[in-house]
């Protein structure tokens, strides 16, 4: 009869919602709105990612009700269509013992599957999920021993559930084919070609450039390009992939290859593994290794309080095939000089917050190679600002701002976030309602806007100077907030050919994959975007997607995005 939640899950996950019903009616405020919704035969109210009890009742719900494929639930725009899959009996193995469970599937509470399990009373054992877009777990008590098995057991069956995804995506083309008639913005700095061909066979670019000076092979399938515009496969290069949904957005957005900056170690080792063999479709996964400093603050599930521990967990990620370590928050300044040198020791290249207590120099100075986020306070044109940068460029340390992501949460809240980013009106209904109440609160949009445009001052000074910057989101709203980044860039004065190789060429060369990742020239893999306008002559060009080509493999992008329950 009557449902209230109210509060904060993560950070910017704001919970406020409060819903009566009256026979065939409810009154739902909810999203700083209130409204009547009418209500279908059968609904349940739940709002987005806690308490987990009530998604222990909306399961207990389905399964007295006939299990339908469809539950409504409010509050949603107006409702909110959930999907729940039982996938069975199982057995926890859990401090010696077998715990019978019931595994479930559940799609739409929040954008994307979450895991929950109920044991033989119907009781809430445990749950997998995410917040905010990092990894959420929840697990009854005596249940906690369990938690790597809940987290293995959520993985198996969403990278199955991805390679179902993959099965019904599949690819346009494959093999060898020419793709003709298109504008070539190879992403080397050279001008647009006009009427040009791209040759790939079997995951390479065997030849790219004007008609007239590339043959097609004898009997190779065409592509008609005309009127589209090729560009290299984009990067994002801050992102927390924590759900398998994110792989089709990303071929969807014409995102090719990610670098992970920190996530569940038993999910995104599977995930990149399932996408490396081409059973799941998916961009191209590099890893960092997050590693935070000891105490009850400290952030994920590895941490390092000594050289011994540094190096210890260094090798753990090396082992695993992780390309970079991520240094948290919380890390003493000796001990990143032990990450750093173990790492570096190994092959690896260190990435990360500068932790507290240090400044960007200091963490420069310590062996960092590069740095999340704009850790640079003040003007661009004040003295401390431009010595700092000086010494940035004297490191070469890569530099990824995630002007997006501080655009998305620095935003005056309440203001519609569909005024700069556009992608908010194609989003799924429960991420459409998490973004919408994202922003900060007690600021107008001019205040808002000066301090971006201070970040972005800083942006341009950096590239002006010569430091490698490169395109990042920290997630935001998936497949869009990478566009919005590159935009972004151009607003801070790059022109669009430099914001696109910053997140192409300029972040292939920062992990050290240029001589076969980052431009479209003879002999690199064949990762490409295939854009329905030039993002020369407007950056906004970008976000038209048409195809996708990750490894030779050509996905239509409107196909992907339906996949995941996006609009195109
Ligand atoms: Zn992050």
């Amino acid at each position: 009869m009557h449902f209230a939640a109210k509060g904060k899950s993560y950070r910017f996950v704001n919970v406020d919602s409060d819903i009566t019903v009256d026979r065939r009616d409810a009154r739902v405020r909810a999203d700083g709105g209130e409204a009547r919704v009418a209500l279908p035969e059968q609904f349940f109210t739940v709002d987005g990612y806690a308490p987990f009890s009530a998604q222990m009742l909306l399961l207990r719900y389905w399964q007295q009700h006939g299990r339908p494929r469809v539950l409504k639930t409010v509050p949603g725009l107006p409702t909110n269509d959930v999907f729940i899959e039982d996938r069975g009996k199982t057995g926890a193995p859990i401090g010696g013992r077998t715990v019978p469970l019931r595994q479930f599937v559940v799609d739409g509470v929040v954008w994307g599957r979450e895991t929950i399990w109920l044991d033989e009373r119907g009781g809430l054992a445990a749950a997998i999920t995410r917040a905010g877009g990092l990894s959420f777990e929840a697990v009854r008590e005596d249940l906690e021993p369990g938690l790597v098995w809940f987290v293995e057991q959520a993985t198996r069956d969403r990278i199955a559930d991805l390679e179902a995804i993959t099965r019904a995506a599949q690819p346009m083309r494959t093999g060898t084919y020419a793709l003709t008639g298109a504008t070539i913005v190879d992403g080397t700095g050279a001008g647009a070609i006009r009427d040009g061909v791209v040759v790939i066979r079997d995951g390479r670019i065997v030849d790219a450039g004007a008609r007239s000076a590339v043959r097609v092979p004898d009997g190779a399938a065409t592509v008609d390009g005309a009127g589209k515009t090729i560009v290299p496969g984009l990067w994002d290069m801050h992102t927390h992939v924590t759900q398998i949904e994110w792989a089709p957005v990303y071929l969807a957005a014409g995102v090719t290859t990610v670098r992970d900056m920190g996530n569940e170690f038993e999910f995104i080792t599977a995930l990149r593994d399932a996408v490396a063999s081409g059973r799941a479709a998916g961009p191209r996964l590099l890893l960092a290794g997050l590693v935070d400093g000891g105490g009850p603050n400290a952030f994920g599930v590895e941490y390092a309080a000594t050289p011994e521990e540094a190096k210890r967990v260094v090798d753990k990620y090396r082992g695993a095939g992780f390309q970079q370590m991520k240094i948290y928050s919380l890390i003493t300044p000796p001990i990143v000089e032990a990450i750093c040198a173990e790492a570096h020791r190994l092959g690896m290249t260190v990435t990360g917050h500068v932790p507290t207590g240090m400044t960007i120099d200091q963490a420069a100075a310590s062996g960092m190679d590069h740095v999340a986020h704009l850790a640079i306070r003040g003007e661009a044109d004040a003295d401390d600002v431009r010595r700092t940068i000086a010494f940035l460029r004297e490191r070469k340390t890569v530099i990824d701002p995630t002007q997006s992501w501080n655009e998305l949460l620095g935003h005056a809240a309440g203001a519609p976030v569909a005024a700069f980013q556009p992608g908010i009106a194609k989003i799924p209904p429960p991420l459409n309602r998490l973004f919408s109440n994202a922003g900060t609160a007690g600021i107008d949009a001019a205040t808002a806007r000066t301090r971006l445009e201070r970040g972005l001052r800083i942006v341009k000074a950096l590239f002006d100077a010569g430091v490698p910057v490169v395109a990042g989101t920290d997630e935001g709203i998936p497949g869009h907030s990478v566009h919005r980044e590159i935009e972004l860039y151009v607003e801070a004065g790059l022109t669009p050919m430099q914001a696109l190789q910053a997140a192409t060429i300029v972040s292939a060369r920062a992990m050290k994959l240029d001589a076969e990742l980052g431009t479209i020239e003879r002999g690199k893999r064949a990762d490409l975007t295939v854009l329905d306008a030039n993002p020369l002559d407007d950056i906004h060009n970008v976000r038209r997607v048409r195809w996708t080509i990750h490894d030779g493999k050509m996905y239509d992008s409107a196909a992907l995005w339906r996949s995941v329950r996006f609009e195109p």
